[in-house]
């Protein structure tokens, strides 16, 4: 019984001595040697970020340069979708297979589909987003006989901006729409409400344009922005597309004023105006 009780007690000494004293020891060093390590890189993390953003101008200065990986947040967009249906669809093929000098491929869904290269923007010469939403609405033209010769797809626009700047989705970017001579099949459309002495377009246009473009720039690849007013610059470039030499209106919208603002809230993107 001795015996048991020695080993026991020598047992419970080994704890004691071991035991208790080694916890101190062991996590000690574990304080120390984390609490460096965490923190140097911390260190490190916010030393690099003025370098990262100090970089961002440069590379939007650039304009030869790939476009920026930018994340630009999203304004504010209301969705009123117009359908784009069966009769649209074979009224935009029509249209292209009557107007572009690439040759279609046959896929209607893909044909009227398009990666956007270029930016409209227009006026809508009306007062009000319910009546070009309902404007734009039917599938076939109507009362513009300007432009009825040319195809009987009727015109529309990717965005419709309020003049208060709300800003409304009426297409998918991605889908073909009616609304600049030569370039539907590249170029997304930007109608504003309002326009001309009537309705001079206003300050918070200008900002839900730039707003805009900005977001859209950062996520297509986007290498021109144009009023339509300035749209027959374009024929000089590749982008361009246009069968018919006779088929050409003379716009003013949205004003060279407007482009002018816009442009210049937008400078720091890189887009291209049209060659003069
Ligand atoms: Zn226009």
């Amino acid at each position: 019984m001795a015996t048991i009780a020695m080993v026991t007690l020598l047992a419970a000494c080994r704890a004691a001595d071991g035991g208790p004293p080694a916890a101190p020891v062991t996590h000690a060093p574990e304080v120390v040697t984390h609490a460096p390590v965490i923190h140097a890189p911390e260190a490190v993390i916010h030393a690099l970020e003025p370098v990262i953003h100090a970089q961002a101008p440069v590379i939007h200065a650039d304009t030869t340069a790939a476009p920026p990986p930018l994340v630009v947040p999203a304004p504010v967009i209301v969705d009123t979708l117009l359908p784009f249906g069966p009769e649209r669809e074979r009224l935009t093929v029509a249209y292209l297979r009557a107007h572009r000098t690439a040759a279609l491929t046959g896929d209607d869904a893909q044909d009227t589909r398009m990666v956007p290269r270029a930016i409209v923007l227009h006026w809508t010469a009306g007062p009000t987003a319910k009546s070009a939403w309902n404007t734009f609405s039917a599938a076939t033209l109507s009362g513009r006989a300007d432009l009825a010769d040319a195809g009987a797809l009727n015109v529309g626009a990717h965005y419709l901006v309020d003049r208060d700047g709300t800003i409304q989705r009426l297409f998918p970017e991605d889908r073909i729409v009616r609304h600049t001579i030569g370039l539907n099949h590249v170029a997304i459309g930007v109608e504003n409400v309002g326009g001309g002495a009537d309705w001079p377009l206003t300050p918070a246009q200008v900002d839900a344009n730039a707003a805009l473009v900005r977001w859209i720039a950062s996520r297509q690849p986007i290498t021109h922005l144009l009023g339509h007013l300035e749209y027959r610059r374009m024929e000089a470039t590749p982008l361009f597309e246009e069968r018919d030499p006779t088929y050409r209106t003379s716009k003013p919208d949205p004003g060279a004023d407007f482009m002018a603002a816009v442009r210049a809230k937008v400078a720091d993107v890189g887009l291209a105006e049209p060659p003069k």
